[in-house]
C-alpha cells in the first residue's frame, strides 16, 4: 500500500495490542487472585457464538478467567434472570456480560437493569447509563463507544471543539458515544451532532463534520463524496456478505466505502481491525476495574 495512505489508518488491532499487553501486568500484580468474567448467551445466533469466543479467548490470554452459562433460544425471562441474580452474588464472578441480541421474546432492558451495576461491564444498566450521563466517573461506559474514544486519544485527533457526526443512536453505540463526546472535560468537549434514519440534510451535516462515526450496520453506506477534506472517520458497522472466495464463505464490510473516503480523510479506521479489537479491549478494561472495585470494597 502507497505509504501515505498507510500512515493516514488508525490502526485499533495495534493499540489494542498495547493497552492489553498493559492489562495482562497489572493483573499478574494480583496473583494467586484472578479477575471473573461471566457470559450469558442465549440461542445460537452465530455472531453472538463468534463473538462470545473471541472475548473468551483474549480473556484467557489476558489472565481473566471466564465462564459461559448457555441458553436455548426459547429461555425464559425468569430463568435468565435467576441465573443474573446468581452471578450478582457470586463473588468469584466480578463481571457480568449478557450477550446482544437477545431473543426478541425478552425484555432487553429488563434484563440488562437486573445486572448489579457494579458487574455491569459492558456499561448498559440503567444506573451506568445515568452516570455517563451525569458525568460520574464512578460507572462502567459502554465498551463500543470508550473504544471509539480511546481510539481517538491514541491517534491525537483533537476532540475539544470538533464537529462530531455520529451516523446511528443505538443505545449501544451512538448514544453513549454522543454523551461521552460532549461531556465538558478537555478530553471531549466536541460539539456533537447525533443522526438516524430520520434526519433531514444528512448530506450537508456531514459535509460539515471534522469527525464521522458510522454505526448503522448498512455496507458502504458513506461515500467518498459525502465528507469534506480532512475528515477524520471511525467506522464502526459490520456486516456479514457472502463471499464464495473467502475462506469462512463470507466476507466483512463496515459502513464507509473505505476505498473512496481514504482519498478525502486525514485519518480513518479499517474494518476489520479498527474499532472491533478495541471493543473487546475495553471490556477487558472494565472487568479489571469491577475485579479491583470488588477487592477494596471487601477490605
Ligand atoms: P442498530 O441498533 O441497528 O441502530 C442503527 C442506527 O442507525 C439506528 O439509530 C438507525 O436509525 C440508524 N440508521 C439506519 N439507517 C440510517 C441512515 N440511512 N442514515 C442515518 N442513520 C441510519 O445498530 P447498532 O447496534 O448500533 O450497530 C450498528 C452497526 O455497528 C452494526 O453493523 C453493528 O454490527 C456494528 N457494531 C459494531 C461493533 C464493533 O465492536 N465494531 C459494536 C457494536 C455494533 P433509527 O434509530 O431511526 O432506526
Amino acid at each position: 500500500m502507497d505509504p501515505s495512505v498507510n500512515k493516514k489508518i488508525i490502526d485499533g488491532n495495534s493499540i489494542a495490542r498495547s493497552i492489553l499487553q498493559n492489562l495482562v501486568q497489572e493483573i499478574a500484580k494480583f496473583k494467586p487472585l484472578q479477575p471473573g468474567l461471566t457470559f450469558i448467551r442465549a440461542g445460537n445466533d452465530p455472531p453472538s457464538v463468534f463473538y462470545v469466543n473471541r472475548k473468551q479467548k483474549v480473556a484467557a490470554e489476558i489472565g481473566i478467567r471466564s465462564a459461559v452459562h448457555l441458553f436455548e433460544e426459547k429461555v425464559s425471562e425468569r430463568q435468565l434472570l435467576q441465573t443474573i441474580d446468581k452471578c450478582n452474588n457470586d463473588p468469584s464472578t466480578n463481571g457480568i456480560l449478557v450477550q446482544m441480541p437477545l431473543p426478541p421474546h425478552l425484555n432487553q432492558q429488563f434484563i440488562l437493569n437486573s445486572i448489579h451495576p457494579h458487574k455491569d461491564v459492558d456499561g448498559f444498566n440503567a444506573v451506568n447509563l445515568g452516570k455517563l450521563c451525569k458525568e460520574d466517573d464512578s460507572g462502567f461506559i459502554p465498551c463500543t463507544p470508550a473504544g471509539i474514544f480511546e481510539l481517538l486519544k491514541a491517534s491525537n485527533v483533537k476532540v475539544e471543539g470538533a464537529h462530531i457526526v455520529i451516523l446511528g443512536r443505538s443505545l449501544i453505540v451512538g448514544k453513549p458515544l454522543a454523551l461521552l463526546l460532549c461531556q465538558n472535560k478537555p478530553s471531549a468537549n466536541a460539539t456533537v451532532t447525533l443522526c438516524h434514519s430520520k434526519t433531514h440534510g444528512l448530506e450537508s451535516i456531514l459535509k460539515s463534520a471534522d469527525i464521522i462515526v458510522a454505526a448503522i450496520g448498512k455496507a458502504l453506506f458513506l461515500k467518498g463524496n459525502m465528507v469534506k477534506d480532512n475528515v477524520v472517520v471511525i467506522d464502526v458497522g459490520i456486516t456479514r456478505v457472502n463471499d464464495p472466495a473467502h475462506p469462512k464463505g463470507y466476507s466483512i464490510l463496515g459502513d464507509v466505502d473505505f476505498n473512496q473516503v481514504i482519498q478525502h480523510a486525514s485519518k480513518i479506521t479499517p474494518v476489520p481491525g479498527g474499532v472491533g479489537p478495541m471493543t473487546i479491549t475495553m471490556l477487558m478494561k472494565n472487568t479489571f476495574q469491577a475485579f479491583k472495585n470488588q477487592l477494596s470494597l471487601k477490605s
